[in-house]
């Protein structure tokens, strides 16, 4: 069985960072699904999803540790050659990726502790986000 849901997301940009773990998890159990495998795919090339505590010292510290791979600011070819602003987001999206797969069993993600399912928006400005989250089980 595969289902599929959308999810809808406003963001600020800039980094913005949002737990999507209770809404993947709802996915899951509306699948109706005992066991299987969740795919979470951003559609966007500025976006990214990853597995992460959620919380703000570490959230400072991924942002720091992006804008030192990517810094913000400095010339870039894709802003010079479209006039644009973000290519560090671009950047900082390509690092993370755009898609995780998450395992379920008895109805449940089979996640950590402290891991938590996080959207962060890299862009210069708010967006509205779309999420793909793939349901494949039996
Ligand atoms: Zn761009």
């Amino acid at each position: 069985m595969i289902r599929t849901t959308r999810l809808q997301i406003q963001t600020h940009g800039d980094n913005e960072m949002i737990d999507l773990t209770e809404r993947v998890t709802g996915a899951v159990v509306e699948s109706g699904c005992r066991a299987g495998i969740t795919t979470v795919f951003v559609s966007h090339a500025t976006a990214a999803v990853m597995i992460s505590e959620f919380e703000p010292g570490l959230i400072e510290d991924i942002n720091q540790t992006l804008e030192r791979i990517s810094p913000a600011g400095i010339p870039y070819r894709h802003n010079a050659l479209n006039y644009d602003d973000n290519a560090h987001s671009h950047l900082r999206s390509s690092v993370i990726g755009p898609s995780l797969v998450v395992p379920f069993d008895d109805r449940r993600l089979v996640l950590g502790t402290w891991q938590r399912i996080v959207l962060i928006d890299f862009d210069t400005h708010p967006r509205r986000r779309e999420v793909v989250v793939q349901v494949m089980g039996e």
